[in-house]
Order: C-alpha cells, then structure tokens, then sequence
C-alpha cells in the first residue's frame, strides 16, 4: 500500500516526513532504527520532527515502536509486506549478536495467568537470543 493511502486510511494529513518514514520502513524486511530510517529519509529527516511524526505514526496505530534495554529503540510498520494485518501483540526477537531485531508476528505474548484482581493492559516480550544465521 502507498504511503499516502496507509495516511488517508488513518485520517492524517500526508507530510513528507511520515511518507518518508513510512516508505523507509516499507523498504525494510526489519524493523529499524532512528539512524537507518535517516539515511533513508535525507533531506526529510531532522530529529524534532521524526520524533513528532514518529509518535503520531504509532499513535494512529500505523507502526509499532520496541525499545530494547532502554537504549535502542526500533521501528516497525503494523501492517504492509511483513505485518499482513497481524499486529500488535506479538513478540519480538533480538539477536545478542548481529543486533537485529525481528517481529515474531505468530508469537503472542500471554494471555497470561495474573494473581487474583491484577489486569494486565500491556506485556511486552522481547526474547533475546541468537539469530538463525549468527547461531
Ligand atoms: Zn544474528
Ligand atoms: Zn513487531
């Protein structure tokens, strides 16, 4: 789907900067970094503005972020090649080794079984390990 169409079907306005990080992560298989997604961007990209765009993205529920020990923090489109509208609870894998980071959309965290009067609203799994090909 066109970057301009995955917008409008959201009902936000189309700007360069969220084309632009839309098209840099349509052009991935992974999901990617701040740093990769700027190479992409170019002339589009400044730091204000990606974090500006990057949130609306996500809260619009058109990408999906995962921040990994805090420090690293990943992109990744909800739905399009790689995320065929199976979404949003799912795991994630990251490779101690070549750093990458990988949606396990087939892999559903939970349900799981909390105390009694607990409510779970979110869980986040990122399994940590080494890749097929690093292994
Ligand atoms: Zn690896
Ligand atoms: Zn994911």
């Amino acid at each position: 789907m066109e970057a301009s169409e995955i917008l409008r079907n959201h009902n936000l306005k189309k700007t360069s900067p969220r084309v632009a990080i839309i098209e840099a992560l349509q052009s991935s298989p992974l999901p990617m970094g701040e740093d990769e997604i700027s190479n992409l961007m170019g002339s589009h990209y400044d730091r204000t503005t990606f974090y500006r765009s990057a949130l609306t993205l996500e809260d619009a529920g058109i990408l999906h972020r995962i921040v990994i020990d805090k420090l690293l923090v990943k992109y990744a489109l909800n739905e399009g090649q790689h995320h065929n509208a199976v979404r949003l609870n799912h795991a994630h894998f990251f490779c101690n080794h070549c750093q990458k980071l990988i949606c396990l959309e087939n892999i559903h965290p939970g349900p799981y079984r909390l105390p009694e009067g607990f409510q779970s609203q979110a869980s986040e799994v990122i399994i940590k390990g080494l890749c097929s090909k690093c292994n």
